[in-house]
C-alpha cells in the first residue's frame, strides 16, 4: 500500500500544463484516412468546396494530413482554463470494490456546466466561426450534448447557434433543451418544416422521430442557404478529433509526470471524437514503433459500427447532401433502435479511427445496454460521479476488463475515458431501476436495408 499511496487520488496538472498545441495523429500514420468525396462529382473535396459548408481554419486542419501540432489559440487557451487541465483520477474504490489487482484511472471530461467533452471542440469551432466574421453557425444534436456545448460556446463569444435537435430527445429531454436556450440558442426538433430536406423526409416517413442523419440533414441545408452561416459538427470529423487531442495530451503529461505506463486505453465510441482524442498522442507512439498499448473501442451492440460494419464510403446524413466519408458504417439509412445512449447512435465512425481499426491498430467491443447501466450504477455508488450512459459503455468495458484480471492476477494499467455526466438522462437511468429496459440487437436482416442503402463508389485514391 505504501507504493499505492504515492499516487493521489486526483492527478491534477498545474494549470501551466495545459497543452499548448493540439496533435494531429493523421501525421503519423502511414496510411492517411480516405478523404472525403463530393458525391457530385466521386473526386475528393477541395478547399473551395468544404468552405461553402464549413469555416475556412476548420477546412485547412480538416484537409491537412502532415502537420503533427497545431498551436492552439489564445483565446481558446483562455476558455480551456475555466474548466481544464480535467481531472485524472485514480478508480482506488471501484478497484477495492471489483477486487482486482488492476490499476484504474479515468479521464473525467463532465467538469464543466455543458457536461460532457463536446465543449472541447465547440469552443474552437465558433472560435474559427467569430475570426472569420460569422453571423452564426448551425448544428444538429442527439442526446443534446454537442448543442449545448455548442451554445454555450457561441455565447461566449456572441454568435448566433441554430441547433436541430432529434425529435425524440427534444421531447424526451425538455431541460437539456432549455439549457440551449439559456444560453441562447434557437432549438428546432428534427425533422422539421422549416428545410426542403426535413419536408421530404416527413413526406417518407410521417411520425419519424428524427436521427442524426436527418438532423444534420437540415442543419447543412440553413448554413448553406443563409448568408453569414456555417455549419458545425460535434464528432466524426478530423478536425473534431484534432481538438479533442487536448484530453489525450493532458492524460499523458499527467500519466508521465507520476511515471505511468498504462497497458489498455478504453472509450466509448459513437463518432469516435472522445476515443480519438484520448488515445491520439499513445496512438502516435505506437505509429512510431515507440510504444505499445491495447487500444479498446467500446459501442453499443444497438448501433455496432466498428464490430458489424462495413468499411466503406458512405453519406454522413440521411438527406444524403453531405460529402462522403469512407469510415465503418452501417449505412446512412440504418436507424437504431432507441437506446439511451443517444450520443452512440450515430451510423458512421470518424474515418481516422476507422483506418486504425482497419489496420488493427485498436479492437473494439459491443455492449448491452442493461450491462451498460449495471456498470453505471456500481460507478456511480463507489466513485461518485453520475456519468452519463455513453461514458458508461467504457466503464463497463473498463470493469470487464479490470475483472479478467482479477481471474489472471495481471496488474494491468487501464485507463478510460469519462466523457461526461448523466443528470440528463434519468429517464434512462429510471427505466433501468424500475427493471424495464431492455436490449436489443440488431439481426442481419434488420443490418441488411442500411448495407444496401451504401453508394456505389469506384474511387481509388
Ligand atoms: C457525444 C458523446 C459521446 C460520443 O461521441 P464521440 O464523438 O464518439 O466521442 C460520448 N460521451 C458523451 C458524454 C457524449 O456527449
Amino acid at each position: 500500500m505504501a507504493e499505492e499511496r504515492k499516487i493521489p487520488y486526483k492527478i491534477y496538472l498545474e494549470e501551466n500544463e495545459l497543452p499548448i498545441s493540439w496533435y494531429n495523429v493523421r501525421a503519423d500514420m502511414k496510411t492517411k484516412p480516405a478523404p472525403l468525396l463530393n458525391p457530385g462529382t466521386g473526386r475528393p473535396m477541395t478547399a473551395e468546396e468544404l468552405g461553402g459548408v464549413f469555416c475556412a481554419d476548420l477546412v485547412a486542419q480538416e484537409l491537412d494530413n502532415d502537420t503533427p501540432y497545431f498551436p492552439i489559440p489564445q483565446e481558446i487557451l483562455d476558455f480551456y482554463k475555466m474548466y481544464r487541465p480535467s481531472p485524472l483520477v485514480r478508480a482506488y474504490f471501484l478497484e477495492k470494490e471489483l477486487g482486482t489487482p488492476a490499476k484504474i484511472y479515468y479521464k473525467f471530461e463532465g467538469n464543466n456546466t455543458s457536461g460532457s467533452h463536446k465543449l472541447n471542440s465547440a469552443i474552437a469551432q465558433a472560435y474559427y466561426a467569430k475570426k472569420q466574421g460569422l453571423k452564426g453557425v448551425t448544428t444538429e444534436t442527439g442526446a443534446g450534448q454537442w448543442g449545448t456545448a455548442l451554445s454555450m460556446a457561441c455565447a461566449f463569444l456572441g454568435l448566433d447557434c441554430k441547433v436541430f435537435m432529434v425529435k425524440v430527445s427534444y421531447e424526451q429531454k425538455p431541460f437539456r433543451r432549455e439549457v440551449m436556450r439559456t444560453y441562447g440558442a434557437s432549438v428546432t426538433p428534427s425533422p422539421s418544416m422549416t428545410t426542403d430536406v426535413g419536408k421530404k423526409i416527413l413526406e417518407a416517413h410521417p411520425g419519424t422521430t428524427g436521427s442524426l442523419g436527418c438532423a444534420i440533414s437540415e442543419a447543412v441545408e440553413v448554413a448553406v442557404k443563409n448568408p453569414g452561416y456555417r455549419y458545425v459538427l460535434g464528432s466524426v470529423l478530423n478536425q473534431v478529433l484534432l481538438h479533442q487531442s487536448v484530453i489525450g495530451l493532458e492524460t499523458k503529461a499527467a500519466l508521465d509526470k507520476y511515471g505511468i505506463k498504462p497497458d489498455m486505453i478504453i472509450g466509448c465510441a459513437g463518432g469516435g471524437s472522445n476515443l480519438g482524442g484520448l488515445i491520439a498522442p499513445f496512438m502516435g507512439e505506437k505509429l512510431r514503433g515507440e510504444a505499445d498499448y491495447d487500444i479498446i473501442a467500446v459501442e453499443p451492440a444497438s448501433c455496432p459500427s466498428f464490430t458489424r460494419g462495413k468499411y466503406a464510403y458512405d453519406f454522413c446524413d440521411t438527406g444524403m447532401i453531405c460529402p462522403l466519408a469512407k469510415m465503418y458504417t452501417l449505412g446512412s439509412g440504418f436507424i437504431p433502435s432507441p437506446n439511451h445512449a443517444g450520443g452512440l447512435r450515430f451510423h458512421g465512425m470518424s474515418p481516422v479511427l476507422s483506418e486504425l481499426y482497419h489496420e488493427g491498430l485498436m479492437r473494439a467491443v459491443a455492449v448491452e445496454q442493461t450491462a451498460v447501466f449495471e456498470a453505471a450504477e456500481q460507478f456511480a455508488r463507489v466513485e461518485g460521479i453520475l456519468p452519463a450512459p455513453e461514458s458508461s459503455h467504457a466503464i463497463r468495458a473498463a470493469i470487464d476488463e479490470a475483472l479478467k484480471c482479477k481471474e489472471t492476477g495481471e496488474e494491468k494499467t487501464i485507463v478510460f475515458g469519462l466523457t461526461g455526466t448523466g443528470y440528463f438522462d434519468m429517464v434512462a437511468y429510471e427505466k433501468f431501476n424500475n427493471g424495464e429496459m431492455t436490449d436489443y440487437i440488431p439481426t442481419d436482416e434488420d443490418l441488411a436495408p442500411g448495407f444496401a442503402s451504401l453508394p456505389k463508389v469506384d474511387y481509388k485514391g
